[in-house]
């Protein structure tokens, strides 16, 4: 199947957004407008609720959104359901003490995830590098009112794990640039692209830049170029897994990526189980059960060293799953060996 096939059978979906909103509400508004909860791929008019994301709503692929004024207002996010995948898995807490890092933030769906779900409490830092894309970033997080967010134009890997204002971070999201060749569904791209137009007043030709890092036209080089790229896209996102591994209080690292290639996944987690900051840290892949657990597809178990480490996966086919092709891992840190008296 080609990706418009594909993408046809992907619905339209949109996230409540739990700063200023509820799922409650939403349901409401939309019955009001005449929808109706059954399937929203065999219905036009029907809506319905994601059995894995809370306060995730499905609705038929072509409904337009961009000039709803739920999604004007903040209210309703456009994003796809594997892209709520690595903030639902990160768990962030939800109180006044958390501290949480998103390393690679803009334009920020995700950073607007862990605000929600930390209740907009504590302190989530949303690091980004690329000036253009920080703008985009601070537009996407007043426009979902995220209080609780210090977004940082800066290169995650230049930020010393040592710095006292990191001291207490245990939670980070790493969902660095990648080839993006799970994509097969560009409409959250091109209705935020046309937002972030408007607001921004920046020229069509800067959409892919905005929205996309790197543009994923991978599928058209050359192999021996493709291969190249991969390679080096794959040491870029093992360094940032290092990096985040050498925080003193770090608890658990989600690392994700839209892509569907092994050298970015199971090969960079194998990898980074590999590793010096891996042992030294005494990281590893938590257990499928904090990986959710309700979804069939896991990783590739050839490409792991341990065969069970797949179970601890997610991963997301584009079309097949009705997502976009996704990847999600869980690193968690063993407790430190309990002392013994004898
Ligand atoms: N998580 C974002 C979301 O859901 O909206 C998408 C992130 S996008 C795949 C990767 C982003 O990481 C790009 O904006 C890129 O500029 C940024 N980035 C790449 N390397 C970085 C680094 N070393 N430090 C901070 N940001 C980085």
């Amino acid at each position: 199947r080609n990706g418009d096939e594909r993408a046809a059978n992907i619905p339209r979906y949109v996230r409540v957004n739990r700063t200023c909103y509820t799922t409650h509400e939403a349901v409401k508004e939309f019955i009001s407008r005449g929808y109706e909860l059954s399937d929203p791929i065999k219905n036009r008019k029907a809506f319905a609720k994601d059995e894995h994301i809370p306060d995730l709503l499905l609705f038929p692929p072509d409904t337009p959104f961009v000039d709803d004024p739920l999604y004007q207002s903040g209210k309703l996010i456009l994003q796809d359901k594997a892209s709520c995948f690595p903030a639902f898995v990160l768990d962030p807490p939800a109180n006044e003490h958390s501290v949480v890092i998103d390393a690679t933030a803009a334009p920020g769906n995700k950073t607007s995830h862990l605000c929600a779900l930390m209740e907009n409490k504590g302190k989530l830092y949303a690091l980004e590098r690329d000036k253009k894309r920080f703008e985009t970033l601070k537009m996407m997080l007043s426009k979902a009112r995220c209080k609780n967010v210090e977004p940082i134009n800066i290169d995650f890997l230049t930020i010393s794990p040592q710095d006292p204002t990191y001291s207490d971070v245990t939670h980070i999201l790493l969902d660095p640039s990648c080839s993006g060749s799970g994509i097969v569904n560009r409409l959250d791209h091109l209705l935020e692209s046309g937002a972030v137009r408007r607001s921004l007043t920046t020229s069509s030709s800067d959409e892919q830049t905005l929205m996309h890092d790197p543009p994923s036209v991978i599928e058209d080089q050359p192999e021996g170029e493709q291969e190249l790229r991969l390679n080096k896209l794959a040491a870029f996102q093992l360094l940032m897994i290092k990096h985040a591994m050498k925080f003193p209080s770090v608890q658990r690292i989600v690392y994700s990526t839209c892509s569907v290639h092994t050298t970015e996944n199971e090969h960079v987690v194998r990898n980074a189980l590999r590793s010096e900051e891996c042992s030294a840290g005494r990281f590893k892949l938590a257990p499928p059960e904090e990986v959710l657990p309700s979804w069939k597809r896991r990783g590739i178990q050839e490409e792991l060293d341990h065969p069970s480490d797949a179970t601890s996966i997610v991963r997301c086919s584009p079309g097949e799953d009705a997502t976009n092709g996704f990847f999600v891992s869980l690193f968690v840190r063993d407790s430190p060996p309990r002392f013994v008296a004898h």
